[in-house]
């Protein structure tokens, strides 16, 4: 039969067409399409065999109730998901995310990402996404043990260390996954690394917690490096006051940064002459152990904050959105831009609509995208898996130093293969290593 010619726009027809209303994975595959098409074209193997037609189809969506009693015993139900998108590389990994209007158009969007963002990390793994609509927002801890107990004892029949290892992602913390974790054991008798992100003493790794962050900032610097540029006194503008954003930050102040911002969905803070680690100490205990609002945080300690507002209007040289999704508009773009932003690394996935990435490719500033610069969690993420099949376990310095040597290589890749006329596009560069090494070992296997 006669292929009909790939181009882009026949391409994402075809996938609109099969995947009807779900906005966010047709935007996820856009921007991955863009660089991959003309690639493919000149690689007419991946062409031959289908392999972005199979690749953006998942290889199983999972998807169940969790019934279950608030503290008044009154019955809830939610959706629980998993998408089970590539295990081409490795067994299926990627985070659980717990929110309000959690579908499966953002799970696919996610799982997506997470097949290029993996295979970046060097480590043998695969793809996945997964969650439930469930806002923790105001429930109890015992209703949050309760959820996490129920979602996972469905859960529990699809993973395994060979097969399907979550970890946790907005909504999802260290408390959500020794839940999770207890209940697995209890219906498998199994103590095994089939989750990451545990707490130390079930198993979990040094540096994890704080991996995404870390991350992120080494990302930039790195970047920044390579472009006779360097992280010192740099005005940064930070979005979210979650795991990554806290860690980022963190990392940031310790590589002599100035951290501007922080922000979560009551606001943003407005620190001038840049956060200290003290205050950030006291923030990281407010949202994770108090479970406050930044706002809140703001009126005890008489800082500068702006309500419903987020920070991109501020002059700063650097950007990190470490929030959530589409958090960047087309006008928050050029703002950042007006303002004097160099550069930006995505702590968050996907925090840029379609419109912002427009804005910062015709600008030309140093962008880099989530798959590469967040992709420093699901590597501790692996590297806790290895340290869970061996009992062996490494300190906070050896795995600190193992993830600035994955970020090493991830920005590797982005250069080996983003090089272009005016210079490295490094959305490019990581959207075709990242397919590079999946397509390969889809061609081995023929057509599965
Ligand atoms: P958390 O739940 O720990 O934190 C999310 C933060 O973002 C919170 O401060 C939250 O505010 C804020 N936020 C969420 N939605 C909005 C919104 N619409 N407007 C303003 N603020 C918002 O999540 P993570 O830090 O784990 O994840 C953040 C991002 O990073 C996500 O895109 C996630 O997919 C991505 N990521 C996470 C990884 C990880 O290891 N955790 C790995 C790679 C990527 P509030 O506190 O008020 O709820």
């Amino acid at each position: 039969m006669e292929q009909k010619a790939l181009t882009l726009d026949n391409f994402m027809t075809g996938l609109q067409r099969r995947n009807p209303g779900e906005k966010e994975f047709h935007q996820a595959v856009y921007e991955v399409a863009q660089d991959l098409i003309p690639f493919i074209h000149e690689h007419p193997r991946y062409r031959e065999a289908q392999i972005l037609e199979r690749l953006t189809e998942p290889d199983r969506v999972i998807q169940f109730r969790v019934a279950w009693q608030d503290d008044k015993c009154n019955i809830r139900v939610n959706h629980g998901f998993r998408v089970q998108f590539s295990n081409a590389i490795g067994p299926y990994k990627g985070g659980l995310r717990f929110t309000r209007n959690l579908n499966l158009s953002v799970l696919k969007f996610l799982g997506f990402e997470q097949i290029f963002k993996n295979s970046l990390t060097t480590l043998p793994l695969g793809a996945a996404k997964g969650g439930a609509n469930f806002n923790p927002r105001g429930k109890s801890d015992s209703e949050i043990m309760r959820f996490c107990q129920t979602y996972m004892s469905e859960l529990y029949h699809y993973l395994g260390t060979e097969l399907d290892i979550p970890a946790g992602d907005i909504g999802v913390g260290t408390r959500e996954i020794s839940y999770m974790f207890g209940q697995y054991k209890r219906l498998t008798h199994h103590f095994s690394g089939v989750l990451t992100g545990k707490a130390l003493e079930s198993g979990g790794s040094h540096i994890r917690k704080e991996a995404t962050g870390y991350g992120c900032a080494y990302f930039m610097k790195i970047m920044l490096g390579h472009n006779n540029e360097h992280l010192e006194d740099k005005g940064c503008v930070v979005s979210g006051a979650g795991n990554v954003a806290l860690y980022c930050a963190r990392k940031l102040i310790a590589l002599g940064a100035r951290v501007l911002t922080l922000s979560d969905t009551s606001g943003f803070l407005h620190i001038p002459d840049g956060l200290d680690d003290d205050t950030l100490d006291e923030i990281i205990d407010w949202k994770t152990g108090k479970r406050g609002s930044l706002k809140q945080f703001a009126e005890k300690r008489k800082i500068e904050f702006h309500a419903g507002k987020k920070p991109w209007s501020l002059p700063c040289d650097l950007a990190f959105p470490c929030a959530t999704e589409n958090e960047i508009d087309e006008d928050d773009a050029g703002k950042l831009i007006d303002n004097g932003c160099k550069a930006l690394a995505e702590g968050a996935n996907m925090p840029l609509t379609a419109g912002a990435h427009k804005v910062l490719q015709d600008t030309g500033i140093l962008y880099a995208p989530g798959k590469a610069a967040n992709a420093g969690g699901v590597a501790v993420s692996g590297l806790e898996i290895a340290q869970n099949a061996t009992r062996l376990y490494w300190t906070p310095e050896e795995m600190d130093h193992r993830l600035q040597e994955i970020m090493e290589k991830i920005h590797q890749q982005c250069l080996e293969h983003g090089q272009g006329p005016e210079g490295i596009d490094y959305a490019r560069g990581a959207n075709i290593a990242g397919f590079t090494k999946v397509a390969e070992a889809m061609l081995a296997y023929g057509v599965v």
